[in-house]
């Protein structure tokens, strides 16, 4: 049984030889034929011609392509012109973010949160863009509290975005329990649950801590068991990932992005595995 709503994230390559890996990537993912291919925007615009570049790439070999764009570090008139440059270039999505600013980096911008990009883009646009947000079954980072989060999120779902995806999570009911408390506060929208696959013990400890999501502890146990054994990583995580995702499918989940993090392999096996 596969889910109609199934969609691949990239990130846009910064070397030649990253941009000939990522085309043979492609090739590989598009077999799979996922609903779209989204593309990774960084804070500030830091990769706002390497985001359209591969945006481009990926419609000219003709798949549906989604831009993320965010929107702190940046001015109303610049967001502005990515929207028009989008626009002009045949983009119909967008994943709408706020994004988060490398250190160092000077000025926040005009617009503070995602529900005012979202505002902003509709506003400008009207309806010509499919907007998808973020979500955070375990609680983004920095909010005060859950509960705080989830009214963020429901402001900016109702701001204008048509469905959101999640930032990843190991542990299903996390997923559940936010879609259900999105649901009794009146959004009826498409939550899409972000999956990232298992295959290198270290990255994920690194990304997990920066965007708070739990690794299980017996999860975490049998990984760090593994040592340098990345095969035995691997097939490990891709047991993991494969039942999450059969049980949040089972569970009604509404379809499936992958972070591929510009890799085949996991994505592919994992996928495969669910058919
Ligand atoms: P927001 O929805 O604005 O929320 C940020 C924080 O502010 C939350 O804690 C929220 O509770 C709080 N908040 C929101 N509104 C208010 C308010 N009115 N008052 C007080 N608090 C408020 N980052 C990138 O830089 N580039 C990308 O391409 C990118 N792609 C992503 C794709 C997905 C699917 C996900 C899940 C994340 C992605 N990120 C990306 C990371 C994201 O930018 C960070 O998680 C960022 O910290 C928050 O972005 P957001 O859009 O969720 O922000």
């Amino acid at each position: 049984m596969k889910p109609h709503n199934f969609s691949i994230e990239f990130f846009p390559p910064k070397t030649e030889e990253g941009a000939r890996k990522l085309c043979a990537t492609r090739a590989e993912l598009a077999q799979l034929k996922p609903l779209y291919f989204s593309v990774t925007f960084g804070a500030g615009g830091s990769t706002q011609q390497g985001t359209l570049d591969t945006v481009l790439e990926i419609q000219r070999e003709g798949h549906l392509a989604a831009p993320h764009l965010s929107c702190i570090g940046s001015t109303r008139a610049q967001l502005r012109e990515v929207l028009q440059g989008y626009k002009a270039n045949g983009i119909s999505r967008l994943v709408a973010l706020r994004g988060d600013l490398p250190s160092g980096y000077g000025g926040m911008g005009e617009l503070r949160y995602a529900s005012e990009l979202v505002e902003f883009i509709r506003a400008e646009t009207g309806s010509h863009f499919h907007i998808e947000v973020a979500a955070y079954p375990e609680m983004h980072p920095q909010a005060r509290s859950p509960q705080d989060d989830l009214q963020n999120f429901v402001r900016k779902m109702k701001a204008g975005a048509d469905a959101a995806i999640t930032q990843y999570f190991y542990n299903a009911d996390a997923y559940f329990y936010f879609v259900e408390q999105a649901r009794k506060a009146g959004i009826e929208a498409p939550i899409v649950p972000g999956i990232m696959p298992i295959t290198n013990y270290s990255q994920l400890m690194r990304f997990s801590d920066m965007c708070g999501a739990e690794i299980p502890r017996w999860v975490r146990l049998k990984l760090a068991s593994f040592g340098d054994d990345s095969a035995a990583i691997r097939a490990f995580g891709q047991d993991v990932v494969t039942d999450l995702c059969r049980r949040l499918l089972a569970g009604g989940a509404p379809g499936l992005h992958f972070y591929s993090m510009n890799q085949a392999a996991a994505t592919k096996a994992i996928w495969q595995a669910l058919l």
